[in-house]
């Protein structure tokens, strides 16, 4: 079996895994209604909406 002349360093293998570890971050969008950061595909947690349609009512609290 091939073997790998030299141990990978730290500092080479976290720059490899640097872009893994930025595509984990969790996808973003802005809600077309209130313009809250929310994640694709899901209802908005700040009003409530989805794709332009009101889904949930959303509890306010004072
Ligand atoms: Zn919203």
């Amino acid at each position: 079996m091939a073997q790998p002349k030299r141990r990978t360093s730290k500092s080479k293998r976290r720059m490899r895994q640097a872009h893994t570890l930025q595509k984990s971050l969790t996808a973003t969008s802005t809600c077309p209604q209130c313009g809250a950061p929310t994640q694709p595909h899901r209802v908005c947690p700040s009003c409530g909406s989805y794709r332009g349609r009101q889904v949930l009512t959303v509890a306010v609290d004072e």
